[in-house]
Protein backbone atom coordinates (compact mmCIF):
# COMPACT_ATOMS: atom_id res chain seq x y z
CA UNK A 1 0.00 0.00 0.00
CA UNK A 2 1.17 3.88 -0.67
CA UNK A 3 2.79 4.84 1.87
CA UNK A 4 2.46 8.93 2.84
CA UNK A 5 6.65 9.51 3.64
CA UNK A 6 7.77 7.89 0.19
CA UNK A 7 6.73 9.14 -3.10
CA UNK A 8 4.85 7.66 -5.70
CA UNK A 9 6.70 6.86 -9.01
CA UNK A 10 3.71 7.72 -11.77
CA UNK A 11 3.65 7.00 -15.16
CA UNK A 12 4.82 8.89 -18.29
CA UNK A 13 1.92 9.18 -20.48
CA UNK A 14 1.39 11.63 -23.45
CA UNK A 15 4.88 13.44 -23.28
CA UNK A 16 4.69 13.92 -18.96
CA UNK A 17 4.50 12.32 -15.74
CA UNK A 18 1.10 10.98 -15.08
CA UNK A 19 0.21 10.53 -11.64
CA UNK A 20 -1.79 7.03 -11.01
CA UNK A 21 -5.11 6.78 -9.36
CA UNK A 22 -5.41 3.51 -9.19
CA UNK A 23 -4.93 3.51 -5.00
CA UNK A 24 -2.61 0.48 -6.02
CA UNK A 25 1.23 0.81 -5.24
CA UNK A 26 4.24 -1.37 -4.64
CA UNK A 27 7.07 -1.17 -2.65
CA UNK A 28 10.84 0.22 -4.32
CA UNK A 29 14.02 -0.62 -2.40
CA UNK A 30 17.28 0.37 -1.91
CA UNK A 31 19.07 -3.42 -1.92
CA UNK A 32 22.20 -2.26 -0.08
CA UNK A 33 20.26 -0.86 3.16
CA UNK A 34 16.79 -2.51 2.76
CA UNK A 35 14.95 0.52 3.09
CA UNK A 36 11.73 1.42 0.96
CA UNK A 37 12.31 4.53 -1.20
CA UNK A 38 9.38 4.92 -2.93
CA UNK A 39 5.98 2.88 -4.01
CA UNK A 40 5.33 2.59 -7.30
CA UNK A 41 2.25 3.04 -9.03
CA UNK A 42 0.34 -0.16 -10.39
CA UNK A 43 -1.90 0.50 -13.74
CA UNK A 44 -5.53 0.23 -13.46
CA UNK A 45 -7.61 -0.14 -16.72
CA UNK A 46 -7.68 3.68 -16.75
CA UNK A 47 -4.29 3.97 -17.25
CA UNK A 48 -3.57 0.97 -19.36
CA UNK A 49 -6.19 2.74 -21.67
CA UNK A 50 -4.48 6.35 -21.52
CA UNK A 51 -1.20 4.49 -21.97
CA UNK A 52 -2.46 3.20 -25.39
CA UNK A 53 -4.36 6.35 -26.54
CA UNK A 54 -0.99 8.22 -25.53
CA UNK A 55 0.42 5.74 -28.17
CA UNK A 56 -1.80 5.77 -31.06
CA UNK A 57 -1.70 9.81 -31.30
CA UNK A 58 2.17 9.82 -30.86
CA UNK A 59 2.05 7.04 -33.99
CA UNK A 60 -0.27 8.92 -35.96
CA UNK A 61 2.56 11.85 -36.12
CA UNK A 62 5.90 10.26 -35.39
CA UNK A 63 5.34 7.36 -38.42
CA UNK A 64 4.33 10.65 -40.49
CA UNK A 65 7.37 12.46 -39.52
CA UNK A 66 10.72 12.26 -42.18
CA UNK A 67 12.85 10.21 -41.34
CA UNK A 68 15.86 12.92 -41.65
CA UNK A 69 13.99 14.55 -38.61
CA UNK A 70 13.05 11.23 -36.58
CA UNK A 71 17.12 10.46 -37.32
CA UNK A 72 17.82 14.04 -36.14
CA UNK A 73 15.95 13.15 -32.75
CA UNK A 74 17.66 10.53 -32.32
CA UNK A 75 21.09 11.47 -32.81
CA UNK A 76 20.02 13.88 -30.19
CA UNK A 77 18.64 11.35 -27.77
CA UNK A 78 22.39 9.21 -27.94
CA UNK A 79 24.36 12.63 -27.36
CA UNK A 80 22.41 13.61 -24.13
CA UNK A 81 22.56 10.06 -23.24
CA UNK A 82 26.00 10.47 -23.17
CA UNK A 83 26.58 13.44 -21.60
CA UNK A 84 24.01 12.33 -18.68
CA UNK A 85 24.61 8.78 -18.06
CA UNK A 86 26.08 9.21 -14.41
CA UNK A 87 22.74 10.29 -12.76
CA UNK A 88 20.96 7.28 -14.60
CA UNK A 89 24.04 5.01 -13.77
CA UNK A 90 23.06 5.82 -10.03
CA UNK A 91 19.66 5.62 -10.71
CA UNK A 92 20.42 1.90 -11.08
CA UNK A 93 22.49 1.60 -8.42
CA UNK A 94 19.75 2.91 -6.45
CA UNK A 95 17.04 0.90 -7.14
CA UNK A 96 18.77 -2.17 -8.79
CA UNK A 97 21.74 -2.81 -6.26
CA UNK A 98 24.58 -3.37 -8.79
CA UNK A 99 28.02 -1.42 -8.51
CA UNK A 100 28.53 1.45 -10.48
CA UNK A 101 30.44 0.67 -12.93
CA UNK A 102 28.74 -2.27 -14.14
CA UNK A 103 25.57 0.18 -14.51
CA UNK A 104 27.62 2.07 -16.55
CA UNK A 105 28.58 -1.00 -18.20
CA UNK A 106 24.75 -1.67 -18.46
CA UNK A 107 24.41 1.80 -20.17
CA UNK A 108 26.83 1.65 -22.73
CA UNK A 109 25.49 -1.52 -24.11
CA UNK A 110 22.35 0.12 -23.95
CA UNK A 111 23.41 2.81 -26.07
CA UNK A 112 25.42 0.61 -28.58
CA UNK A 113 21.61 -0.53 -29.51
CA UNK A 114 21.01 3.66 -29.76
CA UNK A 115 23.69 3.99 -31.95
CA UNK A 116 22.42 1.53 -34.51
CA UNK A 117 19.24 2.70 -34.39
CA UNK A 118 20.70 6.01 -35.51
CA UNK A 119 21.41 4.48 -38.79
CA UNK A 120 18.00 3.19 -39.47
CA UNK A 121 17.27 4.43 -42.44
CA UNK A 122 19.72 2.10 -44.09
CA UNK A 123 18.33 -0.81 -42.31
CA UNK A 124 14.56 -0.34 -43.33
CA UNK A 125 15.31 0.51 -47.11
CA UNK A 126 13.02 -1.79 -49.14
CA UNK A 127 14.30 -3.44 -52.17
CA UNK A 128 13.57 -2.17 -55.77
CA UNK A 129 13.93 -4.67 -58.90
CA UNK A 130 13.55 -3.25 -62.26
CA UNK A 131 11.90 -4.73 -65.48
CA UNK A 132 10.69 -8.29 -63.97
CA UNK A 133 8.72 -8.70 -66.66
CA UNK A 134 8.13 -5.90 -69.90
CA UNK A 135 7.46 -2.54 -68.47
CA UNK A 136 7.02 -4.24 -64.54
CA UNK A 137 8.84 -3.32 -61.61
CA UNK A 138 8.60 -4.57 -58.37
CA UNK A 139 9.64 -3.38 -55.06
CA UNK A 140 8.83 -3.73 -51.10
CA UNK A 141 8.35 -0.99 -48.16
CA UNK A 142 9.09 -1.51 -44.65
CA UNK A 143 6.40 0.20 -42.50
CA UNK A 144 5.92 0.75 -38.93
CA UNK A 145 3.80 -1.90 -37.12
CA UNK A 146 1.98 0.69 -34.87
CA UNK A 147 2.42 0.51 -31.07
CA UNK A 148 4.31 -1.40 -29.78
CA UNK A 149 4.62 -2.99 -26.18
CA UNK A 150 8.21 -3.98 -24.23
CA UNK A 151 7.91 -5.70 -20.79
CA UNK A 152 11.22 -5.92 -18.81
CA UNK A 153 12.98 -7.49 -16.45
CA UNK A 154 14.67 -6.03 -12.82
CA UNK A 155 18.33 -6.84 -13.92
CA UNK A 156 18.64 -4.62 -16.43
CA UNK A 157 16.48 -1.33 -16.13
CA UNK A 158 18.42 0.29 -19.19
CA UNK A 159 20.20 -2.48 -20.97
CA UNK A 160 16.90 -4.51 -21.93
CA UNK A 161 14.47 -1.46 -22.83
CA UNK A 162 17.51 -0.50 -24.82
CA UNK A 163 17.54 -3.62 -27.12
CA UNK A 164 13.90 -2.92 -28.40
CA UNK A 165 13.05 0.81 -28.08
CA UNK A 166 15.22 2.58 -29.98
CA UNK A 167 14.97 0.44 -33.11
CA UNK A 168 11.28 0.53 -32.46
CA UNK A 169 10.90 4.48 -32.56
CA UNK A 170 13.69 4.69 -35.32
CA UNK A 171 11.42 2.60 -37.71
CA UNK A 172 8.16 4.60 -36.84
CA UNK A 173 6.43 2.77 -34.13
CA UNK A 174 5.16 4.74 -30.31
CA UNK A 175 6.23 2.60 -27.22
CA UNK A 176 4.89 1.64 -24.63
CA UNK A 177 7.14 0.23 -21.66
CA UNK A 178 6.10 -1.75 -18.68
CA UNK A 179 9.34 -1.83 -16.41
CA UNK A 180 10.05 -3.84 -13.73
CA UNK A 181 8.06 -2.80 -10.67
CA UNK A 182 11.19 -3.60 -8.90
CA UNK A 183 13.40 -1.04 -10.23
CA UNK A 184 11.01 1.64 -12.32
CA UNK A 185 12.86 5.04 -12.29
CA UNK A 186 15.11 4.44 -15.29
CA UNK A 187 12.52 4.33 -17.46
CA UNK A 188 10.80 7.23 -16.26
CA UNK A 189 14.49 8.95 -17.08
CA UNK A 190 14.72 7.76 -20.05
CA UNK A 191 11.05 9.15 -20.92
CA UNK A 192 12.06 12.75 -20.14
CA UNK A 193 15.34 12.22 -21.83
CA UNK A 194 13.51 12.09 -25.08
CA UNK A 195 11.44 14.69 -24.15
CA UNK A 196 14.65 16.68 -24.07
CA UNK A 197 15.19 15.14 -27.21
CA UNK A 198 12.50 16.54 -28.82
CA UNK A 199 10.77 13.16 -29.24
CA UNK A 200 6.27 14.15 -29.80
CA UNK A 201 4.75 13.32 -27.20
CA UNK A 202 3.19 10.33 -27.13
CA UNK A 203 5.71 8.21 -29.08
CA UNK A 204 7.59 6.82 -25.66
CA UNK A 205 5.30 5.87 -22.96
CA UNK A 206 6.10 4.21 -19.64
CA UNK A 207 3.24 2.06 -17.85
CA UNK A 208 4.06 1.00 -14.49
CA UNK A 209 2.74 -2.39 -12.95
CA UNK A 210 2.34 -5.98 -12.37
CA UNK A 211 0.60 -8.32 -13.89
CA UNK A 212 -2.66 -6.37 -14.80
CA UNK A 213 -0.45 -3.56 -16.75
CA UNK A 214 0.94 -6.36 -18.96
CA UNK A 215 -2.22 -8.29 -19.39
CA UNK A 216 -3.81 -4.89 -20.62
CA UNK A 217 -1.10 -4.35 -22.76
CA UNK A 218 -1.52 -8.49 -24.24
CA UNK A 219 -5.29 -7.85 -24.43
CA UNK A 220 -5.32 -4.23 -26.03
CA UNK A 221 -6.32 -4.44 -29.47
CA UNK A 222 -4.29 -1.59 -30.52
CA UNK A 223 -0.83 -2.97 -29.38
CA UNK A 224 0.79 -4.75 -32.38
CA UNK A 225 3.59 -6.53 -30.78
CA UNK A 226 5.42 -7.62 -27.60
CA UNK A 227 8.58 -7.91 -27.09
CA UNK A 228 9.11 -9.34 -23.49
CA UNK A 229 12.41 -10.20 -21.04
CA UNK A 230 11.89 -11.89 -18.06
CA UNK A 231 11.91 -15.34 -16.54
CA UNK A 232 11.21 -18.64 -18.65
CA UNK A 233 7.48 -19.25 -17.10
CA UNK A 234 6.46 -15.69 -18.11
CA UNK A 235 7.67 -15.66 -21.17
CA UNK A 236 5.69 -18.69 -22.13
CA UNK A 237 2.39 -17.41 -20.82
CA UNK A 238 3.31 -13.71 -22.54
CA UNK A 239 4.55 -15.64 -25.94
CA UNK A 240 0.81 -18.17 -25.84
CA UNK A 241 -1.26 -15.26 -24.67
CA UNK A 242 -0.02 -12.38 -27.03
CA UNK A 243 0.10 -15.14 -30.02
CA UNK A 244 -3.58 -16.12 -29.00
CA UNK A 245 -4.51 -12.34 -29.79
CA UNK A 246 -2.63 -12.22 -33.29
CA UNK A 247 -0.21 -10.17 -32.05
CA UNK A 248 3.72 -10.64 -33.11
CA UNK A 249 5.70 -11.47 -29.98
CA UNK A 250 9.20 -11.92 -29.03
CA UNK A 251 9.36 -13.70 -25.63
CA UNK A 252 13.39 -14.11 -24.24
CA UNK A 253 13.40 -16.09 -21.32
CA UNK A 254 15.74 -17.61 -18.41
CA UNK A 255 18.76 -19.34 -18.56
CA UNK A 256 21.52 -21.34 -16.80
CA UNK A 257 24.90 -21.23 -18.81
CA UNK A 258 27.54 -23.13 -18.46
CA UNK A 259 31.41 -22.81 -19.27
CA UNK A 260 33.26 -26.23 -20.76
CA UNK A 261 36.81 -26.51 -19.89
CA UNK A 262 39.05 -28.68 -21.62
CA UNK A 263 41.96 -30.01 -19.99
CA UNK A 264 44.83 -28.09 -22.34
CA UNK A 265 42.76 -24.48 -21.23
CA UNK A 266 44.70 -21.58 -19.78
CA UNK A 267 43.35 -22.00 -15.88
CA UNK A 268 44.19 -18.37 -14.93
CA UNK A 269 42.09 -17.61 -17.90
CA UNK A 270 39.51 -19.98 -17.10
CA UNK A 271 39.05 -18.86 -13.34
CA UNK A 272 39.72 -14.96 -13.91
CA UNK A 273 36.57 -15.32 -16.56
CA UNK A 274 34.59 -17.89 -14.32
CA UNK A 275 34.83 -15.51 -11.31
CA UNK A 276 33.97 -12.27 -13.24
CA UNK A 277 30.82 -13.88 -15.25
CA UNK A 278 29.56 -15.56 -12.19
CA UNK A 279 29.49 -13.21 -9.96
CA UNK A 280 29.49 -10.03 -11.78
CA UNK A 281 26.15 -8.20 -11.12
CA UNK A 282 25.89 -11.01 -8.32
CA UNK A 283 25.35 -13.63 -10.86
CA UNK A 284 22.10 -11.38 -11.75
CA UNK A 285 22.40 -11.40 -15.41
CA UNK A 286 20.72 -14.12 -17.95
CA UNK A 287 24.27 -14.05 -19.13
CA UNK A 288 25.58 -15.07 -16.03
CA UNK A 289 27.90 -18.29 -15.57
CA UNK A 290 26.13 -20.66 -13.31
CA UNK A 291 27.73 -23.94 -14.28
CA UNK A 292 31.90 -24.67 -14.84
CA UNK A 293 32.27 -28.22 -16.61
CA UNK A 294 35.71 -29.41 -15.88
CA UNK A 295 36.98 -32.30 -17.85
CA UNK A 296 39.57 -34.01 -15.28
CA UNK A 297 41.87 -33.39 -14.46
CA UNK A 298 41.78 -29.67 -13.92
CA UNK A 299 38.79 -29.35 -11.77
CA UNK A 300 41.09 -29.69 -8.05
CA UNK A 301 43.39 -26.97 -9.48
CA UNK A 302 40.74 -24.85 -10.92
CA UNK A 303 38.86 -25.10 -7.85
CA UNK A 304 41.88 -24.23 -6.01
CA UNK A 305 42.42 -20.67 -8.62
CA UNK A 306 38.37 -19.96 -8.40
CA UNK A 307 39.06 -19.83 -4.85
CA UNK A 308 41.94 -17.57 -4.19
CA UNK A 309 40.08 -15.06 -6.32
CA UNK A 310 36.80 -15.39 -4.50
CA UNK A 311 38.34 -14.53 -1.52
CA UNK A 312 39.42 -10.72 -2.89
CA UNK A 313 36.20 -10.35 -4.29
CA UNK A 314 34.21 -7.20 -2.14
CA UNK A 315 31.23 -7.24 -1.73
CA UNK A 316 29.19 -4.15 -0.68
CA UNK A 317 26.70 -0.95 -1.37
CA UNK A 318 26.78 -0.71 -5.25
CA UNK A 319 27.66 2.71 -5.25
CA UNK A 320 31.03 2.51 -3.10
CA UNK A 321 32.41 4.54 -0.51
CA UNK A 322 35.37 6.37 0.39
CA UNK A 323 37.57 2.95 -0.01
CA UNK A 324 36.08 2.68 -3.22
CA UNK A 325 33.45 0.65 -5.25
CA UNK A 326 33.16 -2.91 -3.86
CA UNK A 327 32.91 -6.02 -6.87
CA UNK A 328 29.25 -6.87 -6.78
CA UNK A 329 26.37 -5.50 -4.58
CA UNK A 330 23.30 -7.12 -3.11
CA UNK A 331 20.32 -8.82 -4.50
CA UNK A 332 17.64 -7.35 -5.25
CA UNK A 333 15.11 -8.70 -2.42
CA UNK A 334 15.15 -10.15 0.42
CA UNK A 335 12.58 -13.13 -1.07
CA UNK A 336 15.01 -13.11 -3.64
CA UNK A 337 17.81 -13.37 -1.40
CA UNK A 338 15.67 -15.95 0.22
CA UNK A 339 15.52 -18.31 -2.84
CA UNK A 340 19.38 -18.50 -3.57
CA UNK A 341 19.92 -19.60 -0.35
CA UNK A 342 17.06 -22.31 -0.41
CA UNK A 343 18.82 -23.61 -3.62
CA UNK A 344 22.54 -23.54 -1.80
CA UNK A 345 20.66 -25.60 0.92
CA UNK A 346 19.13 -27.98 -1.98
CA UNK A 347 22.91 -28.33 -3.49
CA UNK A 348 24.03 -29.29 -0.28
CA UNK A 349 21.54 -31.80 0.48
CA UNK A 350 21.80 -33.32 -2.81
CA UNK A 351 25.68 -34.03 -2.14
CA UNK A 352 27.25 -30.64 -3.56
CA UNK A 353 30.37 -29.77 -1.62
CA UNK A 354 29.94 -25.86 -0.53
CA UNK A 355 33.87 -24.62 -1.25
CA UNK A 356 33.27 -21.17 -0.81
CA UNK A 357 29.88 -20.20 1.49
CA UNK A 358 28.06 -16.77 0.87
CA UNK A 359 24.76 -17.58 3.14
CA UNK A 360 25.65 -15.97 6.28
CA UNK A 361 27.26 -12.82 4.92
CA UNK A 362 26.70 -9.63 6.49
CA UNK A 363 28.35 -6.42 5.37
CA UNK A 364 28.99 -3.89 8.36
CA UNK A 365 26.44 -1.06 8.51
CA UNK A 366 24.19 -2.37 5.92
CA UNK A 367 23.22 -5.05 8.06
CA UNK A 368 19.28 -4.90 6.67
CA UNK A 369 21.09 -5.19 2.85
CA UNK A 370 20.01 -8.06 0.77
CA UNK A 371 23.49 -8.97 0.72
CA UNK A 372 24.58 -12.87 -0.93
CA UNK A 373 28.20 -14.04 -0.95
CA UNK A 374 29.90 -15.11 -3.38
CA UNK A 375 29.19 -19.07 -3.22
CA UNK A 376 31.32 -21.90 -4.67
CA UNK A 377 29.83 -25.45 -4.89
CA UNK A 378 31.63 -28.56 -6.01
CA UNK A 379 30.73 -32.17 -7.12
CA UNK A 380 27.18 -31.39 -7.29
CA UNK A 381 24.25 -33.45 -9.07
CA UNK A 382 23.11 -33.45 -12.51
CA UNK A 383 19.89 -34.47 -10.75
CA UNK A 384 19.39 -31.53 -8.48
CA UNK A 385 17.20 -29.03 -8.62
CA UNK A 386 20.40 -26.61 -7.74
CA UNK A 387 21.81 -27.56 -11.05
CA UNK A 388 18.47 -28.29 -13.55
CA UNK A 389 17.37 -24.31 -12.28
CA UNK A 390 17.54 -21.05 -12.96
CA UNK A 391 19.55 -19.69 -9.44
CA UNK A 392 19.94 -15.87 -10.15
CA UNK A 393 22.58 -15.70 -7.72
CA UNK A 394 26.22 -15.11 -7.18
CA UNK A 395 26.61 -19.40 -7.36
CA UNK A 396 28.69 -21.02 -9.15
CA UNK A 397 28.62 -24.87 -9.75
CA UNK A 398 31.56 -27.11 -10.81
CA UNK A 399 30.88 -30.06 -12.07
CA UNK A 400 33.11 -32.57 -12.87
CA UNK A 401 32.93 -34.50 -16.08
CA UNK A 402 35.40 -37.03 -18.25
CA UNK A 403 35.09 -35.74 -21.69
CA UNK A 404 34.23 -33.47 -23.94
CA UNK A 405 31.35 -35.39 -25.37
CA UNK A 406 29.68 -35.40 -22.01
CA UNK A 407 29.96 -31.56 -21.46
CA UNK A 408 28.06 -31.18 -25.09
CA UNK A 409 25.67 -34.06 -24.21
CA UNK A 410 24.84 -32.20 -20.80
CA UNK A 411 24.89 -28.68 -22.10
CA UNK A 412 22.74 -29.53 -24.53
CA UNK A 413 20.19 -32.03 -22.48
CA UNK A 414 19.26 -28.89 -20.36
CA UNK A 415 16.21 -26.57 -20.96
CA UNK A 416 17.90 -23.27 -21.18
CA UNK A 417 19.73 -22.42 -24.41
CA UNK A 418 20.76 -18.83 -24.48
CA UNK A 419 24.54 -18.59 -23.74
CA UNK A 420 27.50 -21.14 -23.23
CA UNK A 421 31.09 -20.64 -23.59
CA UNK A 422 34.18 -23.22 -24.17
CA UNK A 423 37.49 -22.67 -22.76
CA UNK A 424 40.37 -24.21 -24.74
CA UNK A 425 43.41 -23.87 -27.53
CA UNK A 426 41.94 -26.26 -29.47
CA UNK A 427 41.12 -24.92 -32.23
CA UNK A 428 39.19 -28.22 -33.53
CA UNK A 429 37.54 -28.67 -30.52
CA UNK A 430 36.29 -25.11 -29.74
CA UNK A 431 34.79 -25.40 -33.92
CA UNK A 432 32.76 -28.63 -32.79
CA UNK A 433 31.52 -27.03 -29.73
CA UNK A 434 30.25 -24.06 -31.82
CA UNK A 435 28.87 -26.91 -34.45
CA UNK A 436 27.10 -29.17 -31.80
CA UNK A 437 25.92 -26.83 -28.97
CA UNK A 438 22.33 -26.25 -29.17
CA UNK A 439 22.27 -22.43 -27.58
CA UNK A 440 21.87 -19.27 -29.42
CA UNK A 441 25.45 -17.51 -28.25
CA UNK A 442 28.15 -19.07 -27.68
CA UNK A 443 32.22 -17.77 -26.36
CA UNK A 444 34.78 -19.28 -27.43
CA UNK A 445 38.00 -18.78 -24.77
CA UNK A 446 34.97 -15.53 -24.22
CA UNK A 447 32.24 -16.37 -21.12
CA UNK A 448 29.18 -16.05 -21.96
CA UNK A 449 29.11 -12.86 -24.52
CA UNK A 450 26.46 -10.63 -25.28
CA UNK A 451 26.50 -9.87 -29.40
CA UNK A 452 27.20 -6.33 -30.28
CA UNK A 453 24.15 -4.23 -31.07
CA UNK A 454 24.72 -5.24 -35.03
CA UNK A 455 24.50 -8.97 -34.37
CA UNK A 456 21.12 -10.10 -32.11
CA UNK A 457 20.76 -11.43 -28.67
CA UNK A 458 18.94 -14.28 -28.21
CA UNK A 459 18.64 -17.70 -27.02
CA UNK A 460 17.22 -21.47 -28.46
CA UNK A 461 14.98 -23.89 -26.51
CA UNK A 462 13.35 -22.39 -23.06
CA UNK A 463 15.37 -18.98 -23.53
CA UNK A 464 13.69 -17.68 -26.08
CA UNK A 465 10.36 -18.07 -27.52
CA UNK A 466 9.37 -16.55 -30.62
CA UNK A 467 11.49 -16.79 -34.05
CA UNK A 468 12.78 -13.03 -33.85
CA UNK A 469 16.08 -12.42 -31.37
CA UNK A 470 16.32 -8.84 -29.90
CA UNK A 471 17.98 -5.93 -32.01
CA UNK A 472 20.39 -6.48 -35.19
CA UNK A 473 18.79 -7.03 -38.25
CA UNK A 474 16.52 -8.97 -37.01
CA UNK A 475 14.95 -6.16 -34.47
CA UNK A 476 14.10 -3.83 -37.11
CA UNK A 477 12.59 -7.32 -39.06
CA UNK A 478 10.18 -7.79 -35.57
CA UNK A 479 9.14 -3.54 -35.86
CA UNK A 480 8.64 -3.23 -39.61
CA UNK A 481 6.24 -4.82 -42.00
CA UNK A 482 6.46 -5.48 -45.40
CA UNK A 483 4.93 -4.23 -48.39
CA UNK A 484 5.48 -6.07 -51.94
CA UNK A 485 4.24 -3.47 -54.77
CA UNK A 486 4.63 -5.02 -58.27
CA UNK A 487 4.11 -1.52 -60.75
CA UNK A 488 3.45 -1.51 -64.43
CA UNK A 489 2.70 2.65 -66.00
CA UNK A 490 0.91 1.89 -69.21
CA UNK A 491 2.50 3.14 -72.46
CA UNK A 492 -0.75 4.00 -73.70
CA UNK A 493 0.52 3.36 -77.20
CA UNK A 494 1.37 0.20 -76.44
CA UNK A 495 -1.87 -0.92 -74.55
CA UNK A 496 -2.13 -4.96 -73.73
CA UNK A 497 -5.78 -4.92 -74.35
CA UNK A 498 -7.64 -7.55 -72.57
CA UNK A 499 -6.69 -11.09 -71.24
CA UNK A 500 -8.08 -13.30 -68.37
CA UNK A 501 -5.04 -15.72 -68.55
CA UNK A 502 -2.97 -15.95 -65.28
CA UNK A 503 -0.62 -13.17 -65.63
CA UNK A 504 3.19 -14.94 -66.47
CA UNK A 505 6.53 -13.47 -66.84
P1 LIG B 1 9.94 -11.82 -14.15
O1 LIG B 1 9.52 -12.82 -15.17
O2 LIG B 1 9.51 -12.01 -12.74
O3 LIG B 1 9.38 -10.36 -14.57
C1 LIG B 1 9.58 -9.84 -15.86
C2 LIG B 1 8.44 -8.89 -16.17
O4 LIG B 1 7.21 -9.63 -16.18
C3 LIG B 1 8.27 -7.77 -15.16
O5 LIG B 1 7.99 -6.58 -15.85
C4 LIG B 1 7.09 -8.24 -14.32
O6 LIG B 1 6.32 -7.15 -13.82
C5 LIG B 1 6.27 -9.05 -15.29
N1 LIG B 1 5.54 -10.14 -14.64
C6 LIG B 1 5.92 -10.84 -13.54
N2 LIG B 1 5.00 -11.78 -13.24
C7 LIG B 1 4.03 -11.69 -14.15
C8 LIG B 1 2.80 -12.40 -14.38
N3 LIG B 1 2.41 -13.39 -13.59
N4 LIG B 1 2.04 -12.04 -15.45
C9 LIG B 1 2.42 -11.04 -16.25
N5 LIG B 1 3.57 -10.33 -16.08
C10 LIG B 1 4.36 -10.65 -15.06
O7 LIG B 1 11.52 -11.68 -14.26
P2 LIG B 1 12.50 -10.85 -13.32
O8 LIG B 1 12.63 -11.54 -12.02
O9 LIG B 1 12.17 -9.41 -13.35
O10 LIG B 1 13.87 -11.02 -14.14
C11 LIG B 1 14.73 -12.11 -13.99
C12 LIG B 1 14.51 -13.15 -15.05
O11 LIG B 1 14.67 -12.56 -16.35
C13 LIG B 1 15.53 -14.27 -15.00
O12 LIG B 1 14.86 -15.48 -15.24
C14 LIG B 1 16.49 -13.95 -16.14
O13 LIG B 1 17.17 -15.04 -16.70
C15 LIG B 1 15.54 -13.36 -17.12
N6 LIG B 1 16.25 -12.53 -18.09
C16 LIG B 1 16.42 -13.05 -19.35
C17 LIG B 1 17.10 -12.32 -20.29
C18 LIG B 1 17.30 -12.86 -21.67
O14 LIG B 1 17.78 -12.13 -22.48
N7 LIG B 1 16.94 -14.09 -21.97
C19 LIG B 1 17.61 -11.06 -19.97
C20 LIG B 1 17.40 -10.56 -18.68
C21 LIG B 1 16.71 -11.32 -17.75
Amino acid sequence: MSNATTPVIPHWIDGARSESTSGRTAPVHNPATGEVIAQVALANEAEIAAAVASAQKGFEIWSEMSMARRQAIIFKFRELLNNKKTELAAIVTEEHGKVLSDAMGEIARGQEVVELATGFPHLIKGAFSENVSTGIDVYSLKQPLGVVGIISPFNFPVMVPMWFFPIAIAAGNSVIVKPSEKDPSAALWMAELWKEAGLPDGVFNVLNGDKEAVDGLLNAPEVQSISFVGSTPIAQYIYETAAKNGKRVQALGGAKNHMLVLPDADLNLVADQAVNAGYGAAGERCMALSVVLAVEPVADELIEKIKERIATLRVGNGAGNEAGEPDLGPLITAEHRAKVKNYVDIAEADGGRIVVDGRDLKVEGHEDGFFFGPTLIDNLSTESRAYTEEIFGPVLQIVRIESFEEGVKLINSGAYGNGTAIFTNDGGAARRFQHEIHVGMIGINVPIPVPVAYHSFGGWKASLFGDAKAYGVQGFDFFTREKAITSRWLDPAKHGGINLGFPQN
